[in-house]
């Protein structure tokens, strides 16, 4: 039997009632169309079981609709209402904005299926540059004047740390074939104050005419400082969006400025996610997650780019194991992986574009 429109409907609910059946014509049932966009909290949301069905993934609710886990063969998004989390094959991903349960269905922010889960889903989706992959800057945070952050207990910081593992890198990167360019190779300051600084860590991205930027750090905090530890890695935050620090939109200043590092917005967040995916597997530490800012390298940088915070001298244990030369090299070894994947993401589109 086939159902053609409501007056099909309509008789097969006659029908239904009369074997004592409880019917309701779904178009009373669903109260907003799927495919369109509602206002939520100053965000246009999508129907995130529709959006992941574009993509071939097939939902499961959980916790009477608070809870999606949309999967397919190869991926599992797993999101949750209220929350600016997401699990993406078990990888922690902020959200831009939370998803919100709303008119029983969850809902993600048309920013969040667009700028983060489109193109980790279907890279290159409505992109018609692909990005090359030869030239690669290293930027070794901090240096001269500015320490960065410091364990003083053991005797360490992060400008020396960061040169170290840019030295690491740069030679496993050689290795496979890459061309790599530091922004720094000695303890020095790159300007006369940090905004110059920063400034000329673009220039030299700019004018090696690079295809990938990778910023290299170590965390600390105030607070908790023993029982916070591990990786996270950074992309610039979209435009309009909300950084993952930043807990209302009206908090993130900058957030309607046009930066030239948000033209790469469909491939920083799948670098970012190729090598945070591999730091986390091979470095065995904890997934402080794949997050949002708008540091001023990421805004001002023209290529795709990442910030990576390697993890916290402020924790003691992970401090020294951090000081060690073999930790450091096995941090270069899971950073470079991941620009090797993210390669291969690229070379995919390439393959998939030419028809082969
Ligand atoms: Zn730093």
């Amino acid at each position: 039997m086939r159902f053609h429109g409501r007056r099909a409907t309509r008789q097969w609910g006659l029908i239904a009632s009369l074997l004592g059946i409880w019917f309701f014509p779904v178009a009373l049932v669903a109260a907003i169309d799927p495919a369109k966009s509602v206002r939520l909290a100053g965000a246009d949301y999508v129907d995130a079981a529709y959006f992941g069905a574009r993509y071939g993934l097939k939902p499961a609710m959980g916790n009477a609709g608070h809870k999606l886990k949309l999967s397919s063969v190869w991926t599992t998004l797993e999101l949750e209402a209220d929350s600016r989390e997401s699990a993406i094959n078990g990888l922690r991903v902020f959200l831009g904005d939370p998803a919100r349960f709303y008119k029983g269905a969850l809902r993600i922010s048309r920013l969040d299926a667009e700028k983060l889960f489109s193109p980790l889903l279907l890279p290159g989706e409505n992109e018609t540059r692909v990005p090359a992959l030869k030239t690669i800057v290293l930027d070794a945070g901090h240096g001269g004047r500015d320490p960065g952050k410091e364990n003083r207990k053991l005797g360490v910081n992060e400008k020396s740390l960061t040169l170290d593992t840019a030295v690491r890198l740069q030679k496993v990167l050689e290795s496979m074939g890459y061309r790599v360019i530091l922004t720094r190779s000695a303890d020095i300051n790159l300007g006369s104050d940090k905004a110059s600084d920063l400034l000329a860590r673009a220039t030299i991205t700019k004018k090696a005419e690079a295809d990938l930027f990778i910023s290299l750090h170590f965390n600390a905090v105030a607070h908790d400082a023993n029982r916070v530890s591990g990786v996270e890695v950074y992309s610039l935050t979209p435009r309009t969006q909300y950084s993952t620090a930043d807990a209302e939109r009206d908090d993130d200043r900058g957030a309607n400025e046009r930066n030239p590092g948000n033209t790469n917005d469909h491939w920083n967040i799948q670098l970012g996610y190729q090598v945070h995916r591999r730091m986390v597997e091979e470095l065995h530490i904890p997934d402080r997650g794949l997050k949002r800012a708008r540091w001023a390298v990421l805004r001002l940088v023209d290529c795709p780019a990442i910030l990576i915070e390697s993890g916290f001298l402020s924790n003691d244990t992970e401090a020294r194991k951090i000081a060690t030369p073999a930790y450091r090299q096995k941090i270069a070894e899971a950073i470079a992986n991941g620009v090797q994947a993210y390669g291969t993401v690229l070379a995919g589109v390439r393959k998939q574009r030419s028809g082969q």
